[in-house]
């Protein structure tokens, strides 16, 4: 039988994603074998993280500012569009781009019952009025729900007069845009093609 108090611990670790009973045992251990001020700084960065990342007014990204670093210093005019925050850590490797991004958190999907209204699309609408903007990349996965998306986002911005592209398929079909290298990426942007 185990200790309550290492229960308790493990239970939380087991909340993450990924992490199944035997890892979060392993976690947990760790720390409890580990120094006092090793435990402190864990518990306080996750503490400082939750009370200070809050998200970007325009992109949508976390920031611990009002507007986010890139937003702030780019070139607003064109805007990339991806479904999760972690999806622009990826798209940062693309070298030379200069545009600003669109967070979306999520991509329409009939299955999780997800619309249109469900997602960030009327902020990224409002964003087109506001800030003159020429080009749309559709960053979204190249599965069935970012295409959908990606259609469905490029059918509404089209009357507008905007530019709307979409990543060439150099990420192969069904992959996360995590999981691409820079090499990859980078030509997929370069050979991006125009959605009508
Ligand atoms: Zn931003």
């Amino acid at each position: 039988m185990q200790n309550e108090t290492i229960e308790k611990l493990i239970e939380q670790f087991r909340t993450l994603p990924s992490v199944g009973y035997k890892t979060a045992q392993r976690y947990a251990y760790s720390i409890i074998e580990g120094s006092k001020t090793r435990a402190e700084n864990f518990s306080n960065a996750i503490i400082e993280a939750k009370n200070k990342i809050g998200f970007c007014k325009e992109c949508g990204n976390f920031t611990d500012r009002e507007v986010c670093d890139i937003c702030s210093k780019r070139n607003r005019k064109i805007i990339c569009v991806v479904k999760e925050p972690k999806d622009v850590v990826s798209m940062e490797k693309v070298k030379d781009y200069e545009g600003v991004y669109h967070v979306l958190f999520g991509t329409i999907s009939p299955l999780e019952n997800k619309g249109p209204d469900d997602i960030r699309i009327r902020e990224l609408l409002e964003r087109i009025k506001n800030d003159g903007v020429e080009e749309v990349i559709m960053a979204t996965n190249p599965d069935v729900e970012g295409d959908a998306t990606a259609m469905y986002i490029a059918r509404l911005l089209n009357p507008l007069g905007v530019k709307v592209t979409r990543l060439a398929q150099g990420v192969s079909m069904g992959s996360d845009l995590e999981y691409a290298d820079e090499v990859t990426l980078s030509r997929a942007m370069e050979e991006r093609r125009l959605m009508k």
